[in-house]
């Protein structure tokens, strides 16, 4: 099927905005994606008509805002195939999704001297949640290595493991480079061993079917903002059994059963994981935000965005002095690049100028710089409501701003 894109743009007010009187070329995904009406209707609409604090209530609009917070679930637990709706726990984001999951799987499974293991392609929020962890618990953090292309060595990962190690936890998309990981192959060398295994799917539930049981992994964590949904939702997926055994990570209302002080029994799941007033509005935006994007479909988001990222990787190649850095055979739809002799900040600022929305910097993932001997980059990530067109302006832009320099 191919993607009436333009029927889609409408669906996204802010692509028609115009950002310093030009067009706005919205390329900075990765970061945040914008909102679709159908997400923002959804929201609204609750607030207008049915707003009320959820779980306690006996009357109708908390019912009703109770049914949106809970049909949210279904509709997560439908979008990853977890096999119990009680797995999807709502969080902020995927920062707070590993936090959780950090303390609260140390406090039950690490002691002194075992070992967690990270990928040297984290985001910052899978690897200083698991530093945090391992200072307090004089626990050892090690990292899998990846080669010049921005592919991890996973065959290394074997050797990495030790009967003191507890868990890997690696993402399955770079943000930063766009590669994407070999998660079923990393999950089974780590089973095999009997480690457990977080995934960050920030970068790739908006891009990729995932099906949490065919992968067998342990834990799944998300956001909802780069997911075309609001910000502060996210999800932490993790097997029941696991969830089951671990204490709770924060305490107050909601997740108890009861309190005495004497001491308190704790709620099931997934309450006991979901302390305070939930953020249930913007789990009714995440909840539209899936049913639009499996509207669309993921296969056919995946095959127009790969579309994207062949047109843009061959334009931008051909201008001179530019390096992609991430070159990895299996990709998602990111380019980051460096032009020879410009700064990232001045193409980011030059762009922006010509309405171009890139990131610039490090892109919360200093020990890829740090692998590359570089700074930062300047970071284009494609959509599916983004065109060739844009990838043209973007290309002419850069083209512009090189000549500034000369
Ligand atoms: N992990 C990856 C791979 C990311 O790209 C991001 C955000 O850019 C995060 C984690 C953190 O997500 P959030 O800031 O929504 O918690």
């Amino acid at each position: 099927m191919t993607l009436d894109i333009n029927k889609i743009r409408k669906d996204f007010p802010i692509l028609q905005e115009k950002v310093h009187g030009k067009d706005l070329v919205y390329f900075d995904n990765a970061a945040t994606t914008q909102k679709p009406t159908q997400v923002i209707d959804e929201m609204v609409k609750y607030y207008y008509k049915y707003n009320s604090n959820i779980h306690r209530g006996v009357h109708y609009l908390s019912n009703k805002s109770t049914d949106g917070n809970e049909n949210a679930r279904k509709i997560v637990q439908n979008f990853i195939n977890a096999e119990h709706l009680h797995e999807i726990i709502f969080t902020r984001g995927t920062t707070e999704s590993v936090n959780l999951v950090a303390n609260s799987f140390a406090d039950r499974y690490i002691g002194e001297g075992d070992e967690v293991i990270v990928s040297e392609l984290e985001h910052h929020s899978n690897i200083v949640p698991w530093q945090l962890v391992c200072e307090k618990k004089k626990a050892v953090l090690k990292v899998l290595p990846f080669n010049d292309n921005g592919e991890l060595l996973v065959d290394q990962l074997d050797d990495l493991i030790t009967d003191r190690t507890k868990i890997v936890a690696v993402n399955h998309i770079s943000n930063s480079l766009g590669t994407i990981n070999p998660i079923q192959k990393i999950i089974d060398i780590a089973h095999a061993r009997g480690v457990k295994v977080l995934v960050d799917a920030a970068q790739s539930v908006q891009h990729l079917k995932i099906d949490v049981q065919e992968w067998d992994v342990d834990f799944l964590v998300f956001s909802g903002h780069k997911l075309y949904g609001p910000t502060g939702i996210g999800v932490l997926y993790g097997k029941e059994d696991l969830l089951n055994e671990m204490p709770p990570w924060q305490g107050g209302g909601e997740m108890i059963k009861e309190v005495r002080f004497e001491g308190t029994t704790y709620n099931e799941l997934p309450f006991k994981f979901e302390a305070g007033t939930p953020n249930y509005i913007d789990a009714i935006g995440l909840g539209a935000a899936i049913e639009y994007v499996e509207n669309i479909g993921l296969d056919n988001i995946d095959a127009y965005e790969q579309e994207l990222l062949a047109y843009a990787t061959e334009k931008l190649s051909s201008i001179d002095g530019l390096k992609i850095y991430g070159t990895a055979e299996h990709k998602t739809s990111v380019i980051s690049f460096l032009v020879d002799g410009i700064h990232f900040y001045d193409m980011g600022m030059l762009l922006d100028q010509m309405g171009i929305a890139v990131r610039t910097g490090t892109h919360c993932t200093e020990p890829i710089m740090q692998h590359f001997g570089i700074d930062g980059t300047v970071r284009a990530s494609f959509s599916f409501y983004n065109t060739k067109e844009e990838i043209d302006a973007l290309y002419n832009g850069i083209l512009k701003v090189c000549k500034m320099f000369v």
